[in-house]
């Protein structure tokens, strides 16, 4: 069966991605209106209705905003951390107690045939999580909002065939933007966000093991570009001695719509 994603919208405005197969379809994280997640959808062939659930990465508006609506609209089951529950209280509305689903990060669950694993992240938020998605040796990860590069979440998205990974601002824009000192303090501490600089250091040890498609994502609007997040990245792969076109497909995911839909390809690797 075909593991399939699209990235939906990514940044700090608003995120969510599409992962689906044959016989499930999640969304992860639904950080915008209801009506523009819906209409997302709809554009790459997804059916709403037949939505699986939704898995939530942690708190932070940009990331559950629509989540309340969609769950009772189309009674969708929400999975999340226990430390993630405490923290959407009296942000997402009601959410009917059979939807409340509480896993553990580290602990692999199936949705239909997918293979769901939640791994920790650092991240400034009650207890944050990215995911893994594997089906028949396909691996798809997700890992945004990630803070710092640690083995703890590393470990979990090396191996990944694809990677949708954050790259959130450049350094240089950001030291001189107009973001007030504690924020820039913030995104640029250990439980903040990547910058592009760390963004392509993971980059060339996901290639190391394996990945074949990149996806760069949660830009920031103020302390990025998209072009530049690119070239950062492929710099740092060629610097690593990969060739950014061959070795594999390197994107960055648009902001306020989809980059498309993807199939994640497991390689022969063993020949
Ligand atoms: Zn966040
Ligand atoms: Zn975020």
């Amino acid at each position: 069966m075909e593991l399939r994603f699209s990235p939906l919208f990514s940044g700090s405005s608003g995120n969510a991605t599409y992962v689906g197969c044959d016989d499930a379809h999640i969304l992860v994280d639904a950080g915008l209106s209801g009506t523009r997640i819906i209409n997302e959808l709809k554009q790459v062939g997804v059916d709403p209705a037949s939505l699986s659930g939704i898995l939530v990465t942690h708190e932070h508006i940009d990331h559950i905003k629509g989540i309340g609506i969609l769950s009772r609209k189309f009674d969708l089951p929400v999975y999340a951390t226990e430390g993630t529950w405490r923290g959407m209280e009296g942000k997402i509305g009601a959410v009917a107690s059979r939807n409340m689903r509480v896993f553990e990060p580290e602990r692999d669950f199936f949705i239909g045939s997918i293979d769901v694993t939640p791994f920790p992240t650092p991240h400034d938020a009650a207890q944050p999580v990215g995911y893994t998605f594997e089906i028949a040796g396909a691996k798809l990860a997700i890992a945004t909002d990630l803070g710092s590069v640690r083995d703890s979440w590393l470990k979990h998205i090396v191996g990944a065939d694809a990677v949708i990974l954050e790259s959130n601002f450049d350094p240089g824009m950001l030291q001189t933007g107009p973001y007030p000192f504690e924020l820039k303090k913030r995104i640029m501490g250990k439980r903040g966000h990547l910058s592009n600089d760390d963004a392509g250091e993971v980059a060339a040890e996901l290639v190391r093991g394996g990945a074949r498609q990149i996806v760069l994502g949660h830009l920031s609007k103020e302390n990025n570009y998209p072009e530049l997040a690119l070239k950062c990245c492929e710099l740092a792969l060629r610097q690593e001695g990969f060739d950014p076109e061959a070795d594999v497909r390197v994107i960055v995911a648009s902001r306020d719509g989809n980059s498309g839909m993807f199939s994640v390809r497991s390689e022969l690797r063993f020949q």
